[in-house]
Parts: C-alpha cells; sequence; structure tokens
C-alpha cells in the first residue's frame, strides 16, 4: 500500500507525485527536429522537455508545433527537420513547479497544460507532473473513505 495513501491530500507535494528527471524523455536545444519528431512519435508522447546541456529547463517541443513548422503551402518540407533545430521551434513561455509546491499549485498549472515541468530554484530540470498522477492522487482520496461514492 502506498504511504500516500495515509496522507491529507492537500499536504501532499510535487515531490510526493511528480516522474523523476531519469524517466523523463526529453530533447536538447540544438538536436535538429527530425530527432525531436522521432522521440514524440517512438515515446507516443504529444510534447516533451527541451533541455541545455547543463540539464536547465528552457522549454517544451510538441507534435504539432513541429508538423506546423515543416507545413509548407501543400505539402509537409521534410528537408526542414533536418535544417531546424528544437531551439527555433520550442515553447519557452510555460509555467514551471518547485518539488516544495502544493498539490494545489500543481492542479492549477495543470489546468491548461497536460503536464508541468519541475525545476529547482537555479532552474534545473528535477522532473514533470502529468494530469494522470495528480488525478489518481484525487480518485485515491475520494475513494479512500469520508468522501467514498456509493457507486
Ligand atoms: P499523461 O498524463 O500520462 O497522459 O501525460 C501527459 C503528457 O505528459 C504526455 O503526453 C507527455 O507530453 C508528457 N509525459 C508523460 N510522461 C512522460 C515521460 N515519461 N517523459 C516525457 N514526457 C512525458
Amino acid at each position: 500500500m502506498s504511504l500516500l495513501q495515509d496522507r491529507e491530500l492537500t499536504s501532499l507535494t510535487i515531490a510526493d507525485m511528480m516522474i523523476p528527471s531519469e524517466k523523463v524523455a526529453h530533447v536538447q536545444v540544438n538536436n535538429p527536429l527530425e530527432h525531436a519528431l522521432l522521440v514524440l512519435v517512438k515515446s507516443g508522447y504529444s510534447a516533451v522537455p527541451v533541455l541545455d546541456s547543463t540539464y536547465k529547463l528552457e522549454g517544451t517541443v510538441g507534435k504539432t508545433k513541429i508538423l506546423n513548422e515543416i507545413l509548407g503551402l501543400e505539402r509537409f518540407e521534410i528537408d526542414r527537420l533536418s535544417e531546424l533545430q528544437v531551439k527555433e521551434v520550442m515553447v519557452t513561455d510555460i509555467p514551471k513547479l518547485l518539488k516544495e509546491d502544493t498539490l494545489i499549485d500543481g492542479l492549477k498549472a495543470l489546468i491548461n497544460y497536460p503536464f508541468v515541468c519541475v525545476v529547482d530554484e537555479e532552474g534545473y530540470f528535477d522532473g514533470i507532473l502529468t494530469r494522470r498522477a495528480i488525478l489518481k492522487e484525487i480518485r485515491k482520496d475520494i475513494y479512500s473513505g469520508k468522501n467514498k461514492p456509493t457507486r
């Protein structure tokens, strides 16, 4: 049984629920777009974090953005996948969480994003918090006792 089950939902921190960096697929700012698209297609994820060579978080990059970027007037310009780098297409204006932030902070951040990156005070990448992870904790809490649904 998970130790988290015994904790009050509101006492959980992002560190309790996040996927740690070593288990997160990512790409680097200088990678060609082709590499990013391969990672996204092979992993099945719609977007992944973008890091620099020192593991600082720089942004995120997603399939839709990449495909839009190489879309010409009537066809995809596949050559552009090797000409462009991730840094030219990534989104940098993204919300970030700290490990010490609360479940409520996570909930607010995840309203508009399927996942949010977790960083330390210096901006180094620590992992991600996904909607799936936070929904699982809320479901556990609902089924654990006082609020148990009748069906
Ligand atoms: P989920 O809530 O599990 O469906 O995940 C939502 C999104 O978070 C996925 O579409 C990916 O963009 C991202 N994601 C989830 N798990 C990982 C992972 N292990 N590595 C990279 N990105 C992930």
